[in-house]
C-alpha cells in the first residue's frame, strides 16, 4: 500500500518511540478497492498524552482527545491518531458513555462496525476479522453479533445502508435481518448523526436500490418518504448533488411537508431552500427562448435554473414523457453571467425615477420591472441615458398621480 509521506512519517515516529501503530478503517478499505482514500486514520497503543509527546514538534489539536484522538499536522496534512479503545454502556444511544483505552489492536477492532472497516495496514495488511474476504464478496457484515452491535449504536444500521450504497455492496444476510429487526432503534439517534450518514447514502452509486430495499428502515426517521417510490428512484440516479437528490425523494410526499422534514433532519437553510425551489418549480414550463429564460433569472440564479432544468428532465424522462429541455439547457448555458437580469443590475434605480418627477409608491417598482423586461428581451440597452430617455418618451411623469403605460413598442 502506497502511503502518503506524512502517514509513513507518523507511523515511523510512533514506532521509534516504542509504540505500535497501524492505518485502519476507510483508508485501507478504499485503497484495496482501488480508490484514493480521503483521509488516513491511525490507531496506536500510545495514550493520547504519549501521542502528544511523540509529536511535540508538530502542531496538534486536542478536540477529540476525550475519545482518544489527537489531530496532528504533518507536511500540511491533517492526521487523526487514536488510541486503541473499546466502548461500553451505550446507554443514551448517542455518545459512548465510557471510552476505555486498550493496549492491543484486537480490542480496538472489536468495537468497529463492519469487517471491511477493520482492515489494518503497517508494512503489510493485517486482517483479523475477515475483512478482505468480505471486500472481495462485496459484503457489508457487522463485526460480532449484528443485533448486539446495532443496540450498542443504532446509527450503525444506517451506516450499513450508506456503505452498501456508496460501495455498491450487498448487506450480508444476518446483518440484513438484524437491520430490519432493530430498525426502530434509529429513533433514538440524533438528527445530526442521521443527517451525515443519510446524505452520504443518498449520494451513493446504488442509492436507489438500497432505498427501495430498505424503505421500511428509512421510514423510521423519514416517515414522509412517499409510499410509491418507483418514479422517484428512477429519477434519482440522473441527479447530481444533495439538494436534487433530496428533492427527488420528496416528490409526491404530502405537499408542504418537505420543509418540516428537512428542518427536522437539520439540513442547513440554503440546502432547504434549494430543495423547496426544485419542488415548487418542478412542473413550471420554461420555453426555449432566451427572453423567457432571462425573465426566470430575474428571481433566481443561473445555477438554480440549470439545476431545475436537470431536475425537470430527470422526472420527465422517468415518466417516459418527451420534452424540449435540452434546447432550454443549451440556451441557459449561453446566458451571459455579466448581463442584466435583476432589478439591482439595472442601470437605473428608483431614485433616478423619483428625480425625474415620478411620485413615490408602488408604481416606481412597476416601471423598473417593465424596463427590466425590455432589457432582458434585448429591446433596450442597459444604459441609464437610454432607459430614462425611453421612459420620458413613453411614460412621462404626470404630476402627483402615477400612470403606467404599456411600455412595450408595437403593441
Ligand atoms: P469515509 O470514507 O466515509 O470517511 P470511513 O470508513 O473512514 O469512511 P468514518 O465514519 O470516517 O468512516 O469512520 C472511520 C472508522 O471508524 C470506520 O472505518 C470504522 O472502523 C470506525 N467507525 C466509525 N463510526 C463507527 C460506529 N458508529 N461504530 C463503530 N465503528 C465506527
Ligand atoms: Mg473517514
Amino acid at each position: 500500500m502506497k502511503l502518503p509521506k506524512a502517514v509513513k512519517r507518523a507511523l515511523k515516529l510512533l514506532e521509534e518511540a516504542g509504540y505500535e501503530a497501524v492505518v485502519v478503517g476507510g483508508a485501507v478499505r478504499d485503497y484495496l478497492l482501488g480508490k484514493t482514500p480521503n483521509d488516513y486514520d491511525i490507531s496506536t497503543n500510545a495514550r493520547p498524552e504519549e501521542v502528544k509527546e511523540v509529536f511535540k514538534n508538530f502542531h496538534t489539536l486536542d478536540i477529540g482527545i476525550k475519545h482518544g484522538t489527537v489531530t496532528v499536522f504533518i507536511d500540511r496534512r491533517q492526521l487523526e491518531i487514536t488510541t486503541y479503545r473499546s466502548e461500553r454502556d451505550y446507554e443514551d444511544f448517542r455518545h459512548p458513555k465510557e471510552v476505555v483505552f486498550e493496549t492491543d489492536l484486537d480490542a480496538d477492532l472489536g468495537r468497529r462496525d463492519f469487517t471491511v472497516n477493520a482492515i489494518c495496514y503497517n508494512r503489510r495488511i493485517i486482517d483479523k476479522v475477515g475483512g478482505i474476504a468480505d471486500l472481495q464478496a462485496k459484503l457489508i457484515r457487522a463485526i460480532g453479533d449484528p443485533s448486539v452491535r446495532f443496540r450498542e449504536d443504532p446509527l450503525r444500521i444506517l451506516r450499513a445502508l450508506r456503505f452498501a450504497a456508496v460501495l455498491n455492496f450487498r448487506i450480508e444476510s444476518g446483518t440484513r435481518d438484524a437491520i430490519f429487526k432493530e430498525k426502530e432503534l434509529l429513533r433514538k439517534v440524533s438528527s445530526e448523526r442521521i443527517n451525515l450518514e443519510f446524505s452520504k447514502l443518498l449520494l451513493g452509486e446504488t442509492a436507489p436500490e438500497i432505498i427501495e430495499e430498505y424503505a421500511a428502515v428509512l421510514r423510521v426517521f423519514l416517515p414522509e418518504l412517499p409510499e410509491e417510490l418507483a418514479l422517484n428512484l428512477k429519477a434519482l440516479p440522473k441527479l447530481d448533488g444533495l439538494a436534487s437528490r433530496l428533492a427527488s425523494l420528496l416528490v409526491g410526499a404530502e405537499p408542504g411537508v418537505a420543509e418540516g422534514t428537512l428542518k427536522r433532519l437539520k439540513y442547513p437553510k440554503n440546502k432547504i431552500s434549494q430543495v423547496l425551489f426544485l419542488l415548487a418549480n418542478k412542473d413550471r414550463e420554461i420555453k426555449p427562448e432566451l427572453s423567457e429564460i432571462g425573465k426566470f433569472l430575474k428571481d433566481f440564479e443561473s445555477a438554480d435554473l440549470l439545476c431545475l432544468l436537470g431536475f425537470q428532465k430527470a422526472f420527465l424522462e422517468a415518466e417516459g414523457r418527451s420534452h424540449n429541455l435540452d434546447e432550454v439547457l443549451k440556451l441557459a448555458k449561453q446566458i451571459d453571467p455579466g448581463k442584466c437580469y435583476r432589478l439591482k443590475d439595472l442601470a437605473v434605480s428608483g431614485r433616478d425615477l423619483l428625480a425625474m418627477g415620478y411620485p413615490e409608491g408602488a408604481g416606481i417598482r412597476i416601471l423598473l420591472d417593465k424596463l427590466l423586461d425590455l432589457v432582458i428581451e434585448g429591446r433596450l440597452k442597459n444604459e441609464k441615458e437610454e432607459l430614462l430617455g425611453y421612459l420620458e418618451k413613453n411614460n412621462p411623469p404626470a404630476g402627483k398621480c402615477m400612470i403606467v403605460n404599456d411600455l412595450r413598442p408595437n403593441k
